[in-house]
């Protein structure tokens, strides 16, 4: 399995990105200050390392500096905010792989997370992971982000895949909204709104109403 390193400050962030890894099949360990991910990163025992720049010590530029240039190769991804990605793309010179800038939808960061995994991997167990996900007479390709039903093609918006996704990997469990709107729409979104409601409704007209069961009070369901 792989290992993924967070250095990140904000618990929330932190917390939000570690389930959802944890969710897609990833072991994770989180740490919130610079010197920390500079220790664990040199270690050699993680596979990837997703790096906030705004850390209390030493910033995520400095540790990337710090690591490369102890011949760390490991996979980066920076963690940024929306409003400096123009310095941020400067700092990925420094030796960073790939950036997400904040506010980030999680799916948005695993795609990131596979693609370096799957760079990475060196034909060893880490970083195999399917790339179709199936359950009963659906499935979906995770590379071309085609859904199948039974003989169809079936052609989903960005949302749509992402809310398709999410159910395939969890089938016969009840997803809450609250879930559902953290995994697909992000850790921001306001859980007032009724966007997984309408995107529900969406995605049946896809599938087969039949295939996501209402449970009522609690959520959906992939049956
Ligand atoms: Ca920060």
């Amino acid at each position: 399995m792989s290992q993924i390193l967070i250095a990140e400050d904000e618990e929330r962030i932190a917390s939000f990105v570690s389930k959802g890894l944890k969710s897609a099949g990833y072991s994770s360990m989180h740490v919130t200050t610079g010197r920390d991910a500079v220790d664990l990163a040199t270690s050699g025992d993680f596979d990837l390392l997703i790096l906030d720049l705004g850390l209390p010590d030493i910033d995520g530029f400095e540790v990337l500096s710090t690591i490369r240039s102890t011949g760390v190769t490991t996979p980066v991804i920076i963690l940024t905010a929306r409003n400096s990605v123009t310095d941020t793309v400067a700092g990925l010179e420094g030796g960073a792989d790939d950036y997400m800038a904040k506010p980030f939808r999680f799916e948005e960061l695993l795609a990131r997370v596979r693609l370096r995994l799957r760079h990475g991997d060196t034909g060893g167990a880490s970083g195999a992971e399917a790339n179709v996900i199936g359950h009963g007479d659906l499935s979906l390709d995770l590379r071309t982000r085609r859904l199948r039903v039974g003989d169809a093609e079936v052609d989903l918006s960005a949302r749509e895949f992402t809310l398709a996704e999410t159910f395939l990997r969890n089938p016969g469990q009840v997803l809450s909204r609250e879930q559902l709107l953290s995994r697909v729409w992000g850790y921001d979104f306001d859980p007032g709104s009724n966007v997984v409601d309408v995107y529900v409704r969406y995605l049946r007209k896809k599938v087969g109403a039949a295939r996501i069961e209402t449970v009522r009070g609690m959520g959906y369901r992939l049956v």
